[in-house]
């Protein structure tokens, strides 16, 4: 008898998982991604601020299925979908399926400004945090070789937008390069110097989080030296600037770096399996799924983690975090495991274990249930559930050594210019400020 054939599209936090949760089930798999490898998106930060390296949070997929007869990987862009022939389009050829499962996650969400990106880059890829360390690290180098003041000032503003966990965890990171990393590396500036704006539009940062926790998050993060100002909106960037708005009030803050930590809204794909199968989207593009996470109509078409619009027991939607992915995966997998058996399975029910943001060394905040924590326990537990999720031996190993390392001496080992500024600003072209004569 023909095995069925399982396709899921993306190697992310919920693929992986529904994969790794048909091990040894009579189906044969197949895992498309367009990359090929899984990436650990919770420390892309940690890369983008040169405290690990790419190869220590992403992982080869083939590597991680290496092991797992029944999992083929392949590498290409899935397009659409042909529901009636049960195929899954991609650029240049089509996967026939027997079941689907779409796991292609989330991007950023510019909110009608898309052409921001472009001097305001968001955190998603290992692409992109290289490409925020190239602009960190130049303009501190831009800010050494400054002619005035004024000049070098903007080199050493550095704006994020977006007051969540990962907008807090890069201020907390970036101040740590600034105060800390850096010291005794330049000889005209001094990297402290450095102005680390973090712009919230809510009346707090970590606004999923207990109030207290926000308000003792942005006290720790001001002490670090980060300016947290929230109520306030973003209604411009440029190369030279960027524009806020409070209230009434407008203010332009000259810069050269902003980051970009705010919306997110679904992949495309969620849109292309509206059009296929008619299910309905809500406004961030998320698939409305079934409570067993199907498509209405479709019992062999399932929607998965970031891409997937879900209810908790109070009605509201399950936020797009790596433990509804883990745990959508993991209940789909089974879910295919026992159909194939014949036997039933009660709805999807997600069990929140906790949040938890780092903001700085020895700092983070974490909520479990009723437990609210920040300090120096909070951020033994950070690194200690981090290092668990992060896939593979190897790279646990490499980031607790390198995480150790750092503690002792405050060095950030990548802090590596290794890309060329290819679609940023014209980079002024400032003359060289003559040699001190001692
Ligand atoms: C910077 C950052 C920090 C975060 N920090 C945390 C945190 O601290 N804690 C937490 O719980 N969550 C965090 N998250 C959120 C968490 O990473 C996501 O919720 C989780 O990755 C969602 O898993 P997923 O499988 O749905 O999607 P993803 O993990 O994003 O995986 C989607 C996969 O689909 C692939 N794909 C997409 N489109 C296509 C296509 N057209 N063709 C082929 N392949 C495609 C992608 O390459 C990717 O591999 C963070 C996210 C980011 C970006």
């Amino acid at each position: 008898m023909n095995q069925q054939h399982i396709v899921i599209v993306g190697g992310g936090f919920g693929g992986v998982n529904a994969a790794q949760a048909l091990k040894n089930a009579p189906v044969q798999v197949t895992l498309i991604d367009r990359r090929n490898h899984h990436l650990f998106q919770p420390l892309l930060y940690q890369v983008a601020t040169g405290h690990l390296s790419p190869a220590d949070i992403a992982s080869p997929l083939r590597r991680l299925f290496k092991r797992q007869q029944n999992v083929r990987v392949l590498l290409g862009e899935v397009t659409g979908f042909d529901v009636a022939k049960q195929k899954v389009l991609l650029q240049d050829g089509a996967v026939p399926y027997d079941t689907l499962i779409v796991a292609a996650g989330a991007s950023y969400h510019y909110f009608g400004n898309d052409y921001w990106q472009q001097w305001a880059p968001p955190l998603k890829s290992v692409e992109d945090a290289l490409e925020i360390r190239r602009r960190v690290l130049s303009a501190f180098e831009m800010a050494e070789r400054a002619p005035d003041p004024e000049t070098r000032r903007a080199w050493l503003t550095f704006v994020i937008i977006g007051g969540g966990p990962t907008g807090v965890e890069m201020a907390g990171a970036l101040a740590e390069v600034a105060h800390k990393a850096l010291r005794h590396e330049f000889r005209t500036i001094n990297p402290a110097d450095a102005r680390i704006i973090l712009v919230q539009s809510p009346d707090h940062i970590l606004p999923t989080y207990d109030p207290v926790l926000s308000q003792k998050g942005a006290a720790a993060l001001e002490q670090m030296g980060v300016t947290v100002w929230t109520q306030a909106r973003v209604t411009a960037v440029s190369p030279t600037n960027v524009t806020l708005k409070s209230g009434d009030a407008t203010e332009v803050v000259p810069t050269h770096t902003v980051l970009w930590a705010a919306g997110v809204k679904a992949s495309p794909l969620g849109q292309a399996l509206a059009r296929a199968t008619g299910v309905a989207l809500d406004r961030g593009g998320r698939v409305q799924v079934q409570q067993d996470l199907s498509v209405p109509g479709y019992d062999n078409i399932f929607v998965i983690g970031d891409l997937a619009h879900t209810l908790n027991d109070d009605g509201q939607p399950l936020p797009g975090v790596a433990q509804v992915a883990i745990q959508q995966g993991k209940y789909v997998g089974q879910l295919l495991r026992h159909r194939v058996r014949g036997r039933a399975v009660r709805p999807f029910r997600y069990q929140n274990r906790g949040d938890m943001a780092q903001i700085g060394r020895q700092t983070a905040v974490v909520q479990i249930g009723s437990l609210r924590l920040i300090g120096v326990l909070a951020w033994h537990l950070w690194w200690i559930v981090h290092l668990m999720y992060l896939a593979g031996f190897q790279n646990r190993l490499i980031v607790f050594l390198q995480w150790t390392w750092s503690y002792f001496t405050h060095s950030r080992p990548a802090l590596l210019i290794t890309q060329r500024d290819e679609h940023q600003q014209e980079v002024p072209s400032l003359p060289l400020e003559p040699m001190v004569q001692s």
